[in-house]
């Protein structure tokens, strides 16, 4: 079965300081709730260590942001997949849109990136997603299968098992845009096929599939509430602890 699950991105928000007391608030909040998901944050480097330590990290998993794509050697200020392992963090957000735009990451170096983040015992939330134009010109399926296909389809079937996906469509990123419910489920229901013509029905129907872009308190149980709509990975309203739990509460 597979896991409903909200993540927040943080991105290059917060000191070690701010981070460990939003880390630590979360952790408060959700003290004797029981909640409908999986909670996991995704802070910077920097933070991973002191708040893997400081928190319930059964309650909340700690993911990077990001990962080398090498193992290890003279590769300055990078930072491995066995790193970020070591600090206690299980997971990491890989493929983001802000990455493959800024940091030219391609698909062939986020197959790295996958590969060595699974052989360190971390799980990948792996993001696609298009672009207005393409979206625009109808595109959006094609594309987001090709995302996947380039990165993830060279994994074996145990492997590809072990990944999160999020549909994050770029136009709707810190833009206060959302897809609509509609939207969100027509393509997140078209990824899980194109899983299923790869590796099984049964595979696809354990992935679970996250939605990003300007989910907040307000549509995220709309969004949650689509069949094949597994959770949220969230960016600015992750940065307050009362803008993310009522997300996390929407299951
Ligand atoms: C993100 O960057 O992953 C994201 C979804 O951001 P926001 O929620 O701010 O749109």
């Amino acid at each position: 079965m597979r896991k409903n699950i909200v993540a927040g991105n943080w991105k290059m928000n917060t000191t070690l300081p701010e981070g460990l007391a939003l880390a630590k608030g979360l952790d408060e909040a959700l003290k004797g709730k029981s909640v409908n998901c999986d909670v996991i944050i995704g802070t910077p480097f920097t933070h991973l260590a002191s708040i893997a330590a400081a928190i319930d990290t059964t309650k909340i998993g700690v993911a990077a942001e990001n990962l080398a794509d090498k193992e290890s050697g003279a590769y300055t200020g990078e930072v491995s997949a066995a790193m970020v392992a070591s600090t206690g963090a299980k997971y990491v957000i890989l493929g983001h849109s802000e990455r493959r735009a800024y940091y030219h990451e391609t698909p062939e170096i986020l197959k790295q990136k996958v590969l060595l983040a699974l052989a360190h015992g971390l799980t990948p939330i792996f993001c696609i997603g298009e672009v207005l134009a393409e979206r625009e010109a109808g595109k959006h399926f094609e594309v987001v299968d090709s995302q996947i296909t380039a990165s993830l389809f060279d994994l074996s079937t145990a492997d590809f098992g072990k990944l999160v996906l999020a549909y994050e469509p770029v136009w709707a990123i810190g833009t206060g845009k959302t897809a609509t419910a509609a939207q969100a489920q027509e393509i997140h229901a078209h990824i899980r096929q194109t899983i299923a013509a790869k590796y099984g029905k049964e595979v696809a129907e354990n992935t679970s599939i996250l939605y990003g872009g300007s989910c907040n308190a307000g549509n995220a149980k709309e969004l949650f509430s689509n069949p094949d709509v597994d959770g949220g990975l969230i960016g600015g309203a992750s940065l307050s602890v009362d803008k993310f739990l009522p997300i996390v509460e929407a299951f």
